[in-house]
């Protein structure tokens, strides 16, 4: 511009020349570069002159044409100034316009001070060539700003972007990309729709400048529904300058009260999946140029990714927390070695740690038959012959029941319906490539379970199964530990455990308590006999008519060889003797399988002396000499009482 003021000065040979840019419809001009040939600092730059002042350049900027002055003081035009001038003392002047696209931009001013001058029309005809040259210096100028202005729009976008996507809080980045839109595109109302992919919906997530409108929103859109759900479904932008061009709207009421005028609906796309809807709303007439177009683009394209990171995130975070869920489940489940306890921890661990309603663990034996079923939060629930828990037990192979509403009626347990559940899933537990059972969560809601969850609770049933199977087997070594091997009563050694137990219960709550000590007679004899094979076989069979003989709450025990014990709670002297009776005729009288046996009894109560299990058991044995020596086949009883039986 300076050039061309200085072009100007050497061809016209005028004191002073400026070159004023100004917007249409604006009340002032800006002055790019002037120039005065008396001033001691002859050049300026940068200054606003408000059109009222300037009649001369509000004149050619609205007519378009050329004023030329060769004496100010005859110009009308200039006649509410006439004076100023003339102080200056300005004498000349020619404005031209600067035009561009037929539209004035600016002007270009020449002036001489004192000296009236004509202007030919080849000094007006150069005067515009120049002009035309300035237009062109401007709009590359313009060009040059907005471009600026782009870039810097587009430096904020990626400002912008980075604040949203250092959030990793789903809601916060929602409720920042609408505000962020709203400000940065300069539109008053925007919204945030996201997919459901489960329930093809689009979900509105946050909204912008309608919040009175909240109420005629609706706040879920099938795929496909209206001018929103078309978008999701097309992956398509699209522009509306004026919202009644499109009749595919599901809400018209919501923006004939909101005045909405123009829209734009920008599909979010991430990793090309579309996973929601940017809709922007503007109440006044929008057309959504090239260059806006790109912008939203690029916003949309930004919140996109943010989106897809909080998800991510919130995904790597659930599937932490499970994770960590399931370890210390599976930890508190090692530790026990109990095995109601060990399933009971397992049901409610695997419920928990995966957000289900309730769950249940079936065990199988080698034949299919169900030996254990132990649930958490369902209660009895029965297990059917051609049911998916068997098919997964014989299988190995899970099964997913996304939904109960679209599985075939025959698979879904009527029981599960009843409580509301709607979806499950059933994992084996195999240990060493037995699968031992299976173990089923449920949900309330349907849901798809992704890889990555089946895969996690199916390690959790694995760490599951091992408890179980440890659990089993220190149950197992417990039960033959406590148990004698051939008549499959407990043990000497259980039985002073359970007799020491007792003895505490009766003497702390001052129960009465007997204790019954019997011993084959002559059994010596018999075994000579018939052989210890028979022997065996006959202390098989007393123990059998113990037991049968004996009431639920009593305990028999094989003391040793052929002596036996048993453990009668809440029974006194008279009533332990009618028992002893009962078990003497019940020997006498069974068919054994060869020869003819009986049995010597002794019995005895709990009395306030005695303070160990020993005392009681001495007791009893007293009076079971007493009876071997009276005869044998007989009843001898301790003290208080002295002898019964026959
Ligand atoms: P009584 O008690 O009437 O005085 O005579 P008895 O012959 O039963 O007396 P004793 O206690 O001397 O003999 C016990 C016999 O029981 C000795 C042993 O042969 C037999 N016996 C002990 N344990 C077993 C066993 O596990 N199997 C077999 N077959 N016999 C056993
Ligand atoms: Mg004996
Ligand atoms: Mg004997």
């Amino acid at each position: 511009m300076w050039d061309l003021v200085k072009r100007f000065l050497e061809t016209m040979r005028v004191d002073r020349c400026a070159i004023a840019v100004c917007t249409p419809g604006e009340p002032s001009a800006n002055l790019i570069v002037g120039y005065d040939r008396f001033k001691e600092d002859p050049w300026v730059e940068g200054i606003n002159l408000s059109l009222d002042r300037y009649p001369d350049i509000r004149w050619v900027l609205e007519t378009r044409q050329p004023l030329v002055v060769p004496n100010v003081a005859e110009e009308p035009v200039l006649s509410d100034i006439k004076d100023l001038l003339l102080s200056l003392p300005i004498r000349s002047m020619l404005v031209v316009p600067i035009l561009r696209h037929n539209q004035s931009i600016g002007v270009v001013s020449l002036s001489n001070r004192d000296t009236v001058q004509e202007f030919t029309r080849d000094d007006i005809e150069f005067c515009r060539t120049l002009a035309n040259q300035a237009a062109l210096n401007i709009e590359q100028s313009t060009l040059f700003q907005e471009a600026q202005q782009r870039a810097n729009k587009l430096q904020a976008i990626i400002n912008l972007a980075k604040r949203m996507t250092a959030s990793l809080n789903l809601e916060e980045v929602f409720d920042f990309a609408v505000k962020a839109a709203a400000e940065f595109l300069e539109v008053p109302c925007v919204w945030l729709w996201v997919a459901d992919e489960e329930r093809g919906e689009l979900v509105m997530q946050a909204n912008y400048g309608l919040q009175e409108f909240t109420g005629l929103i609706v706040g879920r859109i099938p795929y496909g529904g209206g001018v929103i759900g078309r978008i999701m479904d097309r992956g398509e932008s699209q522009y509306l300058a004026d919202v009644k061009q499109e009749s595919r709207w599901l809400n018209k009421r919501f923006l004939e009260e909101a005045g909405i005028v123009s829209f734009a609906g920008i599909p979010l796309i991430s990793e090309s999946r579309v996973i929601g809807v940017l809709s922007v709303f503007t109440r006044s007439r929008r057309l959504f140029a090239a260059d806006e177009r790109t912008l939203l683009g690029t916003f949309a394209s930004q919140a996109a990714i943010a989106i897809a990171n909080a998800r991510a995130y919130q995904q790597i975070q659930r599937y932490a927390s499970t994770v960590a869920e399931l370890y210390e489940a599976a930890t508190q489940v090692s530790g026990s070695l109990d095995l109601d306890e060990t399933l009971q921890k397992i049901a409610r661990g695997a419920a928990a740690s995966t957000d289900a309603a309730s769950s249940t663990i079936i065990l199988f034996d080698q034949f299919g038959e169900v030996t254990h079923i132990v649930d958490w939060e369902i209660g009895e629930i029965e297990v059917r012959k051609d049911g998916i828990s068997r098919q997964v037990w014989e299988t190995g192979q899970p099964e997913v029941l996304p939904d109960f509403g679209t599985a075939p009626p025959e698979t879904v347990n009527p029981r599960l319906l009843e409580l509301g559940r709607a979806a499950a899933v059933c994992l084996p537990l195999q240990v060493r490539e037995r699968v031992r059972g299976v173990m089923w969560v449920h949900y309330n809601e349907p849901r798809s379970i992704a890889e990555e969850d089946l895969h996690l609770l199916a390690s959790f049933g694995n760490q599951a199964a091992i408890a179980i199977e440890n659990a089993r087997l220190f149950t197992e070594t417990r039960r033959l530990a406590n148990t004698d091997a051939l008549t499959g009563l407990y043990n000497h050694r259980y039985f002073y455990h359970l007799l020491d137990t007792e003895v505490k219960r009766a003497r702390r709550y001052g129960r009465t308590l007997s204790l019954i000590m019997l011993d084959i007679d002559h059994f010596k004899q018999f075994n000579d006999r018939f052989g210890h094979l028979a022997g065996d076989e006959a202390l098989r069979s007393l123990a059998r008519i113990l037991r049968k003989n004996s009431r639920r709450v009593d305990t028999v025990a094989r003391y040793g060889g052929e002596e036996f014990a048993i453990i009668l709670p809440e029974t006194d002297l008279a009533q332990a003797a009618v028992q002893a009776e009962r078990l003497r005729s019940a020997a006498e009288e069974h068919q054994w399988s060869e020869g003819y046996l009986t049995i010597s009894l002794g019995a005895a109560v709990l009395t306030s002396e005695m303070s160990r299990a020993e005392d009681l058991v001495r007791d009893a044995d007293r009076p079971l000499y007493q009876a071997k020596e009276a005869g044998r086949n007989q009843v001898c009883l301790g003290p208080p009482l002295s002898r019964g039986g026959r």
